[in-house]
């Protein structure tokens, strides 16, 4: 019967990876959400995108393309798939010292209004949470040790909200919600493969 174990790492990120490591989890998994913050950027500011580090592995990049593909089909935004990042851009330092395949979600964008209401919904938000579930299992389907990360709060070394949302939210608020509800499902998971057994 398939066991799921999950830890949500706080703190740097640096710190989470390392611990992650130590832990020996299987997959590592950070909510964001992208921001439009520029009105001159020419960008669609609709999609769902996954990120993935320098030096990802193929296994990384098969999670992230499994978690891109799953959101774009249950939010209805565009697909634009996985982003390996460069050496030392954005998200590749909260990345590159894991162990174990890692992603770095960037489920919705919540400068549009529409998906910072979403995002910040509970339906939005169960829903997010299992996308979360959903990729995993399918990639572990005999279980594994889940390592989880909300982009932007509990840093130690700095107190970072993340982008602003349309609605007013930050992207770490929102993130730090999914991140739980994630936690949450994944327990629950845990808890009625024991019952079954
Ligand atoms: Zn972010």
């Amino acid at each position: 019967m398939a066991k799921y174990r999950v830890t949500v790492f706080t703190g740097d990120y640096i710190v989470r990876q390392l611990t992650a490591n130590r832990e020996r989890c299987d997959v590592y998994i950070e909510q964001h959400f992208d921001a439009k913050l520029n009105d001159r950027e020419s960008d669609a500011d609709n999609y769902c995108s996954v990120l993935v580090a320098h030096n990802a592995s193929p296994r990384s990049k098969a999670i992230a393309k499994t978690y891109a593909a799953k959101c774009a089909k249950a939010t209805g935004l565009p697909n634009a798939g996985v982003r390996q990042v460069a050496y030392g851009k954005h998200g590749d330092g909260n990345m590159r010292h894991t162990m174990m395949p890692a992603v770095l979600l960037e489920s919705l964008f919540i400068s549009d209004m529409s998906q910072a209401e979403f995002a910040s919904s509970e339906a939005g938000q169960e829903m997010l949470a299992q996308l979360i579930v959903d990729t995993v299992v399918e990639h572990f389907p005999d279980g594994c040790h889940v390592a989880l990360s909300a982009g932007h709060r509990g840093q130690t070394s700095k107190n970072d909200p993340g982008a602003p949302a349309a609605n007013g939210r930050w992207e770490g608020d929102l993130a730090v919600q999914v991140v739980a509800k994630a936690a949450a499902l994944f327990r629950k998971l845990d808890t009625e493969a024991v019952a079954n057994a």
